[in-house]
């Protein structure tokens, strides 16, 4: 039996490192078009491969950040500052050699077993003081089973949503007593509420637009939102459908750790994530995903939905 206690500790330890990097020290750097990274991704990530690394040292690790880029593309002094802020938050001593370790733990073992780490979802946002998440997913035989994922914008006090043995949580960051959450029984196109990326560049509005309009939903029951906090909103029945799908022909290939532990939130919650087509995401290939585009709901909307996204993508 899993226990998610040393991850959940960890992932509270990453948002307390990311609000003080977002509060004082905020750059990026650019790891390719339009992809950034921060100081912050690279501490986060290292606080939670590194409780990875202790308290399930066989486990395999799919993470989005790499110790060769922290080498190259992260100033000396920028490093430093990040060793620095990861002894203050962890209370022991670090050094860069042990930031490269952690951060590469687990790279490549094709355990049955793996966590699939985005330590900052939706950079774009945290780096425009928007939304973010920092998600850990534990996905086996590649199925997303479990998972760990911090809000830090939700609400009035951010909080953290887990998800293990088909239930899925969510606290606070204020500490409230823990609630169990279930994806909406919502049906009825008036009453349904619809999640969508902030950024344009990240999917197809047009082709998106479609869809909502052959279910008969109005644009003001869209709310705009960056990173995995869709699918929380989905799990905890606040949102009831979040569509991902391909600008026309595009070749995007999604990434494993921005899928795996949302999906595990809104599957333990009683919800349903496919791709465009139907099929269920598939996290066995490692960094990539093969399926194209997402739709997640609470269910009950799913077939639906998948209708209107196959007649909008011959339509648009
Ligand atoms: P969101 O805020 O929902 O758009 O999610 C942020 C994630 O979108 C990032 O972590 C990226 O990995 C991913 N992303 C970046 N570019 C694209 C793209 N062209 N299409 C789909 N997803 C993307
Ligand atoms: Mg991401």
């Amino acid at each position: 039996m899993t226990d998610l206690t040393p991850t959940f500790t960890a992932i509270r330890q990453a948002v307390s490192l990311c609000e003080t990097i977002q509060r004082n020290h905020l750059s990026s750097s650019d790891k390719g078009a339009n992809d950034p990274v921060t100081i912050a991704d690279y501490g986060a990530q290292a606080i939670i491969c590194r409780a990875i690394s202790q308290a399930y040292p066989a486990d395999g690790v799919v993470a989005e950040e790499q110790g060769e880029q922290f080498l190259t593309l992260v100033p000396e002094p920028l490093r430093e500052k990040v060793c620095q802020l990861l002894s203050d938050t962890l209370g022991v001593p670090v050094t860069q050699s042990d930031v490269v370790r952690w951060l590469d733990f687990g790279r490549g073992h094709e355990t049955w077993r793996r966590w699939l780490i985005d330590p900052i979802d939706g950079t774009k946002g945290f780096l425009a003081r928007r939304h973010y998440a920092i998600a850990a997913g534990l996905v086996q035989d590649g199925q997303p089973i479990g998972a760990v994922v911090a809000t830090p914008g939700y609400g009035d006090h951010g909080a953290v949503f887990w998800a293990l043995d088909g239930k899925t949580t969510q606290q606070g960051l204020n500490g409230e007593a823990p609630v169990q959450v279930q994806v909406s029984s919502r049906m009825d196109s008036d009453s349904l509420r619809v999640v969508q990326s902030v950024e344009k560049a990240h999917g197809g509005g047009e082709r998106m637009a479609r869809v909502l309009n052959l279910l008969d939903i109005d644009a003001n029951q869209v709310t705009y939102l960056d990173s995995m906090e869709k699918y929380a909103l989905v799990a905890a029945g606040e949102a009831d459908m979040y569509l991902r799908l391909p600008k026309g022909d595009s070749v995007y290939q999604h990434k494993a750790w921005d899928h795996a532990a949302g999906a595990a939130l809104v599957l333990a919650a009683g919800g349903k994530v496919t791709d465009m087509d139907g099929s269920p995401l598939d996290f066995s290939a490692g960094a990539i995903l093969p399926n194209k585009g997402m739709v997640v709901t609470n269910g009950a909307v799913h077939d639906r939905v998948l209708a209107a996204v196959q007649q909008a993508i011959q339509d648009v």
